[in-house]
């Protein structure tokens, strides 16, 4: 790990250059500053906002709280960004003659990064870009006593999570239904197929369900597991909330109800409801799924009994559908996943301030779908008649209007106008939608021209635009300037003392 700690001791210098020279924090912050922590770190909570780049915080920010307000993760005393590229297939690892970056990670390359410390290809897991396995770092806290959690939004055995909790060529091998092939990848074992005793092609939850690795497990995702897997649960001594063999999705109410030291508890079948559908349908069985803010709550209760040597814990804490309505370019349900993974922080802050010895962290894998605040009332090139080329002839210095050849006009093909929460169901719609804002006169709807808040997306897909990074406690200040995401696995493994 010496070339991790390398690159972190540099990047921690140019942390402390910018911060000393353009004043990162608000006076906001470091009212917060830790002074309760003592320096000895028990417990990190680390939570990722999936596809939360820097301009989802600040369209959140401006939704719920206005020009002038802050998301409850801005209010952490340290700031800094986060690079997030990954490798290409059979690639090195930065600094070595055969290594070959891919600038744009999916969840899977991005949470190996962090939780092994290695740069790999986009759908794996838990192994480097040449397949060879890589310990994660929740199973070296889980070695070292440590009582550890993993809650998602998603699938459980979707890519974040299980970058701590398995080892997988390709993060498709979900199971329990699959085909073999889906778990191999022959490009990077030079051709072979493995058999499928190796770990490395076993389907992720038979993974879950056997490790141990995750004393918590908390999500979606029921439906990849099965009736094995459940007495596989059982006999580590798991209190199993809801039941693989029965498909019985557990609710807000069993989560209150458990007490057990190790607790396995899937709300949905697949990945849990987007806030938004709960909020329009409050009579839904969906909307029985516990928030994350409830699950992150009980997470730390439940953890925050201690571990064998009573060194505390480790939770990963994920809001995935920030990503996934992302990709839908749904921008109304976006934000409220955004304010959501908000009130989750919030939860760990507050845990944070009272017990003085946590390191709390919050970032993201990646940005999703290139999220924009654009001015009121204008347009994107995606939807002008004649886009700009890209070059800057007859761009006019100073000139704030956009250089678009024969006018500056929509294509009316290609923008059927405002379109909030259904951008995705209209291929041919590339408008904002629009949303009003705290600073709002009352009176103005979503939706309208009125409202002040306009969003667009680029694309469908991630971006490769660097991630925030805000965290408290001790250590957080590593976390300051430019770090790699790599860099967080050495900053998490540290501040434990696992290495
Ligand atoms: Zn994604």
């Amino acid at each position: 790990m010496k070339r991790t700690v390398a690159a972190l001791a540099s990047a921690c210098a140019v942390g402390a250059i910018i911060a000393t020279s353009v004043g990162v924090g608000t006076a906001e912050s470091a009212s917060a500053a830790p002074a309760a922590n003592d320096g000895r770190i028990k417990n990190v909570i680390y939570l990722l906002g999936d596809g939360m780049g820097r301009t989802h915080v600040t369209a959140g920010r401006e939704r719920f709280y206005g020009a002038n307000g802050r998301m409850v993760m801005e209010t952490l005393p340290s700031h800094g960004f986060v690079s997030t590229y990954a490798a290409e297939k059979n690639s090195g690892q930065p600094g070595q003659p055969d290594f070959v970056p891919n600038y744009v990670t999916d969840s899977a390359s991005a949470a190996t990064a962090w939780a092994s410390g290695v740069k790999t290809y986009n759908a794996a897991l838990g192994v480097d870009a040449k397949g060879e396995m890589t310990p994660t770092v929740m199973e070296m806290a889980k070695k070292a006593g440590y009582r550890t959690g993993n809650v998602s939004t998603a699938e459980i055995t979707d890519a974040t999570p299980a970058g701590q909790m398995s080892h997988a060529l390709a993060r498709g091998c979900q199971g329990p239904v699959y085909s073999a092939k889906s778990c191999q990848d022959t490009k990077v074992t030079g051709g072979a197929e493995l058999p499928t005793s190796d770990l490395r092609v076993t389907p992720i939850a038979k993974q879950i369900a056997r490790n141990g690795t995750a004393d918590v497990i908390l999500g979606g995702g029921l439906s990849r597991f099965d009736n094995e897997d459940e007495k596989a649960l059982r006999d580590q001594g798991y209190e199993v909330l809801s039941s693989p063999a029965s498909q019985t999705v557990a609710t807000e109410d069993d989560l209150a109800k458990a007490e057990g030291g190790k607790v396995f508890g899937l709300f949905n079948k697949g990945n849990l409801t987007v806030e938004k559908s709960k909020q329009d349908n409050p009579a839904s069985a969906e909307a029985k799924e516990p928030t994350l803010a409830e699950m992150t709550t009980k997470s730390i209760d439940l953890l925050g009994k201690g571990g064998e040597k009573g060194n505390g814990f480790y939770l990963q804490v994920e809001g995935a559908l920030i990503d996934k309505r992302s990709h839908a370019n749904d921008a109304a349900q976006t934000l409220e996943e955004i304010k959501a993974f908000d009130d989750a922080v919030a939860v760990a802050l507050d845990f944070a301030k009272k017990d003085g010895h946590t390191l709390v962290i919050v970032t993201a894998d990646h940005e999703c779908a290139g999220f924009n605040v654009i001015e009121k009332g204008s347009f994107t090139n995606a939807e002008a008649a004649n886009p700009p080329v890209n070059v800057d002839g007859g761009n006019t210095a100073n000139n704030s209007t956009p250089s678009r050849p024969s006018g500056n006009t929509k294509d009316a093909s290609r923008s059927t106008g405002i379109v909030n929460g259904a951008g995705a169901a209209d291929p041919h719609n590339f408008a904002p939608a629009t949303f009003r804002t705290a600073d709002d006169p009352a009176g103005v709807r979503d939706g309208t021209k009125e409202a002040s808040l306009w969003l667009t997306y680029l694309s469908g897909n991630h971006t490769g635009a660097d991630v925030p990074v805000y965290s408290y406690g001790a250590g957080s200040e590593k976390l300051q300037g430019t770090v790699d995401n790599t860099d967080l696995f050495g900053i998490v493994a540290d501040a434990l003392r696992l290495r």
